[in-house]
């Protein structure tokens, strides 16, 4: 692309080196990968593409300070999620980066951050766009998913049980470590931490709910409002049983480091923690045995924290019956831990 300013080289390295030293493989599935102005992607008969954006922002989505390996991880993985979230099979994925300098050493690491989770899930880098400017990483993930099986959340039916997959709040708790408004023990932070900047997506789950849920969204801005999109979407409303959620905080479950935490902390990490990348979806209570296979399948561990109701509100409970406000679960409790 013409470029305003005169600078068409990204330090000693031209743009198109450094796509092919870092970010150049031969395609595995895409019939055509990076090198063309387009990539060729062919969709098998009866399915549909997934696509799906997420760009991480340094200062705003991570530290300047990141390791770049788990960066190339993790721009990848919250791409994932939003397939998992779907029940789409990924294919393929495309990377935007804005580079402020061309420095190999980061670029080695990011990029091996990102083939690790690629191969993981055998899927091809089939293009992108390089340019020089503030840090800034914009991937495109491509999946497929067959025309009446994508996992919606406008899906929702009234008495479907809802799951959450996995645990809630490691990533909100790391970052409060980081701001100095909590402190937990050293062995405690580095597995919250390696959850914030490592975090699984559960393809495999979403795989293995097609069929089964009736709606589904991935958890990035935490718990509450992205079942929010859910009970929104399907016009429907929630009881939230708030113990089993709590349940889901690995810290205070583990008993190698069991910690401390009042309920009203460990609510607000798990209601409103934010970049879990976990599932929240719902499913019929004749299909408990099915979830059940499902999370065995898929080695993903689930928690049912409610049922959706016919009322558009989304009620909190607490174990003795007792509705919480949502006040509850706000950020102030992460002051008093
Ligand atoms: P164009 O000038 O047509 O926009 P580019 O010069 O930006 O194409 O890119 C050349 C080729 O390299 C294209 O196939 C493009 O998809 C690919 N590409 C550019 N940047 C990246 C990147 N960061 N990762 C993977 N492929 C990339
Ligand atoms: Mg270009």
């Amino acid at each position: 692309m013409l470029m305003l300013a005169t600078e068409v080289m990204l330090g000693f390295m031209g743009e198109f080196d450094l796509i092919e030293t870092f970010f150049k493989r031969p395609a595995r599935h895409a019939t055509l990968g990076v090198g063309d102005d387009c990539a060729l992607l062919a969709v098998a008969p009866g399915q549909q593409l997934a696509i799906s954006s997420d760009m991480l922002v340094e200062g705003r989505h991570f530290l300047s300070t990141v390791n770049p390996r788990h960066l190339g991880h993790k721009a990848l993985a919250v791409n994932l999620s939003d397939l998992a979230a779907c029940g789409a099979k990924p294919k393929a994925f495309m990377l935007a980066l804005s580079l402020p300098q061309v420095d190999p050493h980061w670029l080695s690491e990011f990029s091996q951050g990102l083939w690790a989770l690629a191969d993981a899930h055998d899927i091809d880098l089939i293009g992108g766009d390089t340019t020089r400017g503030p840090l800034n990483i914009c991937i495109t993930v491509l999946g497929e998913v067959s025309a009446t099986q994508a996992l919606l959340r406008s899906g929702a039916q009234v008495g479907d049980d809802i799951y959450v997959s996995g645990h809630l709040g490691d990533a909100r708790l790391a970052l409060e470590v980081f701001r100095g408004s909590m402190k937990v023990p050293e062995a405690v932070f580095e597995h919250a931490r390696w959850r914030m900047e490592q975090p699984t997506p559960r393809v495999a789950l979403g795989l293995a709910l097609r069929g089964i849920a009736h709606a589904a969204a991935d958890i990035s801005d935490g718990l509450l409002g992205d079942l929010g999109h859910v009970l929104k979407a399907s016009k429907v409303g929630a009881v939230i049983d708030t113990q089993q959620v709590a349940s889901t905080l690995a810290c205070t479950s583990d008993p190698q480091t069991p910690i401390q935490l009042t309920l009203a902390s460990q609510l607000a990490l798990t209601l409103s923690g934010g970049d879990d990348y976990e599932l929240v979806f719902t499913a019929s209570p004749d299909q408990r045995e099915a979830v059940v296979s499902a999370s065995q399948a898929s080695q993903t561990k689930l928690t049912r924290i409610g049922r959706v109701t016919a009322s558009p509100d989304l009620v909190l409970r607490a174990a003795d019956g007792q509705v919480l406000p949502h006040t509850f679960a706000s950020f102030d409790h992460f002051k008093s831990p």
